[in-house]
């Protein structure tokens, strides 16, 4: 099963950003192009119903799958990138962290008005990021299709967090 596959590869890594935090690792899974491809089909076979125009991905892990899911489905991608890496005029969103604040980027013509935007990560922890990615869209009037994340850590509650811009929640590898 795909969901366990990918769990096995996934390296768990202690106390990095800092101490006490767990992080998933994904880089493995990059080294294994069948995996990699496995992932990609997965992803379009779970979002086939689902109607939408562009794929936003989140920096940076976001890229790496929303990319090649993107160009699989011919859909434009949409970097959301940290504050100050995008070299065109850009629309701001800031959020909380657990200490302190960030804001994301997005460009200004980054799609048209009305567009429906799915958004991936490669993560879903607490839904704060993603959170603000949505609040992002919405400035820009653009809809939310829904979501798409490799890995969701369920026990933090992010999918409730997103409830309110879209039902629609996929993700493959799931954290009870
Ligand atoms: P949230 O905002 O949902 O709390 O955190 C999700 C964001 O943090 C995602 O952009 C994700 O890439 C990153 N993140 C948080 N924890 C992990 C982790 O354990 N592994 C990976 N790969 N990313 C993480």
């Amino acid at each position: 099963m795909l969901e366990n596959q990918i769990k096995n590869v996934i390296r768990d890594i202690k106390d990095f950003p800092k101490p006490g935090i767990i992080f998933k690792d994904i880089t493995p899974i990059l080294k294994d192009q069948k995996l990699c491809s496995d992932i990609v089909d997965e992803f379009v076979l779970q979002i086939k119903d689902l109607e939408f125009d562009a794929i936003a991905g989140i920096e940076s892990r976001g890229f790496l799958f929303g990319l090649m899911l993107a160009n699989k489905l011919n859909k434009p991608f949409i970097p959301i990138r940290k504050s100050g890496k995008l070299p065109f005029k850009t629309i701001q969103q800031s959020y909380d962290l657990e200490y302190g604040s960030a804001i994301i980027e997005i460009h200004e013509d980054a799609f048209e008005p009305n567009s429906k935007i799915l958004i991936h990560d490669d993560l879903l922890a607490t839904g704060g990021t993603v959170e603000a990615t949505s609040l992002l869209i919405q400035k820009m009037k653009g809809e939310i299709a829904g979501y798409s994340f490799l890995i969701s850590l369920d026990f933090l509650n992010g999918k409730e967090k997103l409830r309110k811009f879209s039902e629609n929640n996929f993700s493959l590898a799931n954290y009870q």
